[in-house]
C-alpha cells in the first residue's frame, strides 16, 4: 500500500509538474511572440515617419541591428536597398506575400523562410507614399532568443521539483500510512485512537470480530470442559464396576446386578455423546435438501405414544389437543424438540401430575406448548436452562436419564426454524413451555 500511495503521489506531483510548465511556457510563448511582433512593427512605423526626410536609401543602415533587417522594394519589385545583403544579389521582391500585401492594403505581414538568408523569419512591410515598400525583418531565432535562453533554467527547475516530488511524496506517505501501521501493530486496542475517521468502522468490525472469536473460544472451551466431566462421571462408575468384579470383590450373585449398573452408565454415555453430536450439528443434513411440510401435531401424538410407558412408569398423565399446525422444516428434528420437552415434562413431574402437549395455528403462527403441573422452575434458573449442561437440581436430572443438554437441543432446532421459545414456570406450580414458529412460508424457498 505504501508503495502504491507513494506511486501515485509522485505521480501527481510531476504531472502537475509538467502540465504547469506546459501551460506557463505556451501563455509565455504567446505574449512573448506578441510583444516581439509589436517591437518590429513599431520599429517598421518609426522608420516610416522617418523616411521622407531621408537623403539616400543607405541612411537605413542606421537603424540596423539587434538583429534587425531592413529591406526596400521599388515598386516594379527590385530592391533598392538591404542592409544585411548584397545589394547585387538580390532578386526581385515583387511576389513576396508581405509586399504583395503592403501594395494591396498598404501594409503586409508574414512568417517564412528567407529565400536569401534561410532562416525562419518574420516580416513586416509599410507601404511609402512614393510607391516604394519598407520591410523590416528578423530571425526568429533571434527574436526567440531571450526566450530560449530561459529554457536551461525551466528544466533545472522541473528538475528540482521532480526530486522535491519524490521526497515530499515518501514523506507524505509515511506520515499518512504510519498511524494505520500503529493500529495493526496494536491490533487488540484497534478501537482506541483510530486514526482516520474513515477507518472507525473498520476498526469497530475488527474489534467485535476479535470479541466474537474471544467469546466462541471460550465457549468451546467451557463446553469441552464440561463434557469432558461429563464423561468422566459414569466412566469412573463403570471402571470402578468392572475393577471390583475383577478383583473377586462382588459375590456371583450380584455379578448381575453390577452388570446393570455397568449397562445403565455405558446408556448414559451413548445418549451423551448422542446429544453432544446433535448440538455440534454433527447429525444435522443440509438444513435446504431436508426441509419438508411437517405436521407438528401428528409429530405430538406420537411422541405421546412413544412416552406412553415412561409416564405411566412416573404415574403422569399424557395427552394432545389444540387445532393442529404444519410448518416447513426437519422432521427429525421438530421430533426430538417435542420429545425432549415431553420428556422433561414427565421427568420433573409429581406422581400424579398432567403432561399436556398442544399444537395450534394462528394467523400465520404455528404454536407448540407443553404444559405440566410439576416441580416447576424458580425465576433465577428460568433464564438459565437453555444453556449447554445446566440443570436445576443435578442429581435429579441424572437419576432420570438426563444429559443437560435437552433444552440446549431444543434452542438450537427452534432457532434452525426461527422459531422462539418463551417459558412460563412456578415453583411447585408446574411449567409451560411455548415455541412459536413464523410460519411465513419463507421458507418453502429455501
Ligand atoms: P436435563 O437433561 O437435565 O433434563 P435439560 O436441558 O433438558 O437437561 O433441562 C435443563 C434443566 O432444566 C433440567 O435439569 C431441569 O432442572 C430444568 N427443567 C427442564 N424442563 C423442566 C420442566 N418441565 N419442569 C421443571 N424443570 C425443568
Amino acid at each position: 500500500m505504501e508503495e502504491k500511495i507513494n506511486e501515485r503521489l509522485f505521480l501527481i506531483g510531476i504531472l502537475s509538474m509538467i502540465l504547469t510548465a506546459a501551460l506557463t511556457l505556451t501563455v509565455f510563448h504567446k505574449t512573448f511572440d506578441k510583444q516581439v511582433k509589436g517591437d518590429i512593427r513599431l520599429t517598421a512605423k518609426t522608420l516610416a515617419a522617418g523616411y521622407n526626410s531621408l537623403q539616400e536609401y543607405s541612411g537605413l543602415q542606421a537603424y540596423c541591428g539587434n538583429g534587425i533587417r531592413i529591406t526596400l522594394v521599388a515598386p516594379d519589385g527590385s530592391v533598392l536597398f538591404e542592409s544585411d545583403t548584397d545589394l547585387s544579389k538580390m532578386e526581385n521582391h515583387g511576389n513576396r506575400d508581405e509586399i504583395v500585401q503592403a501594395r494591396a492594403t498598404g501594409v503586409g505581414e508574414t512568417m517564412r523562410k528567407s529565400n536569401t538568408l534561410g532562416y525562419n523569419t518574420y516580416y513586416y512591410a509599410i507601404l511609402m507614399e512614393d510607391g516604394n515598400v519598407l520591410r523590416v525583418a528578423m530571425e526568429v531565432a533571434g527574436m526567440y532568443s531571450d526566450y530560449n535562453q530561459a529554457m536551461p533554467a525551466v528544466v533545472a527547475i522541473g528538475l528540482m521539483i521532480m526530486v522535491m516530488s519524490v521526497i515530499l511524496s515518501q514523506v507524505l506517505t509515511k506520515s499518512l500510512v504510519g498511524p494505520i501501521e500503529a493500529m495493526a501493530e496494536n491490533i487488540e486496542d484497534i478501537d482506541k485512537d483510530v486514526p482516520y475517521k474513515e477507518l472507525e468502522p473498520f476498526a469497530l468490525a475488527v474489534k467485535e470480530h476479535q470479541v466474537k472469536k474471544a467469546e466462541s473460544a471460550k465457549m468451546r472451551q467451557e463446553f469441552t470442559a464440561n463434557v469432558s466431566h461429563e464423561l468422566k462421571t459414569p466412566l469412573t462408575s463403570i471402571t470402578g464396576y468392572a475393577e471390583m468384579i475383577e478383583n473377586g470383590m462382588v459375590q456371583d450373585g450380584d455379578i448381575k446386578v453390577f452388570a446393570g449398573k455397568i449397562h445403565c452408565e455405558a446408556g448414559r454415555l451413548i445418549g451423551l455423546i448422542g446429544d453432544i453430536r446433535k448440538l455440534s450439528g454433527l447429525d444435522e443434513p443440509n438444513p435446504c435438501e431436508s426441509f419438508e411440510k411437517v405436521d407438528l401435531y401428528k409429530i405430538a401424538v406420537n411422541t405421546a405414544d412413544m412416552l406412553h410407558l415412561k409416564a405411566e412408569n412416573c404415574k403422569v398423565d399424557i395427552s394432545v389437543g389444540g387445532n393442529g399446525g404444519v410448518i416447513m422444516g426437519n422432521k427429525m428434528m421438530l421430533e426430538e424438540l417435542v420429545y425432549n420437552l415431553c420428556d422433561n415434562a414427565i421427568r420433573y413431574n409429581k406422581e400424579g401430575g398432567r403432561v399436556r402437549t398442544e399444537v395450534n395455528t394462528r394467523d400465520t403462527k404455528v404454536v407448540l406448548t407443553v404444559i405440566d403441573n410439576g416441580i416447576g422452575i424458580s425465576k433465577e434458573h428460568q433464564e438459565r436452562i437453555f444453556e449447554r449442561f445446566y440443570r436445576v437440581d443435578r442429581s435429579r436430572s441424572k437419576e432420570t436419564g438426563g444429559t443437560g443438554l435437552g433444552l440446549a437441543i431444543v434452542k438450537h432446532i427452534a432457532l434452525h426454524h426461527n422459531g422462539k421459545i418463551y417459558v412460563d414456570s412456578q415453583k411447585d406450580k408446574g411449567t409451560q413451555m411455548r415455541v412459536v414458529f413464523e410460519n411465513t412460508g419463507d421458507l418453502n424457498e429455501c
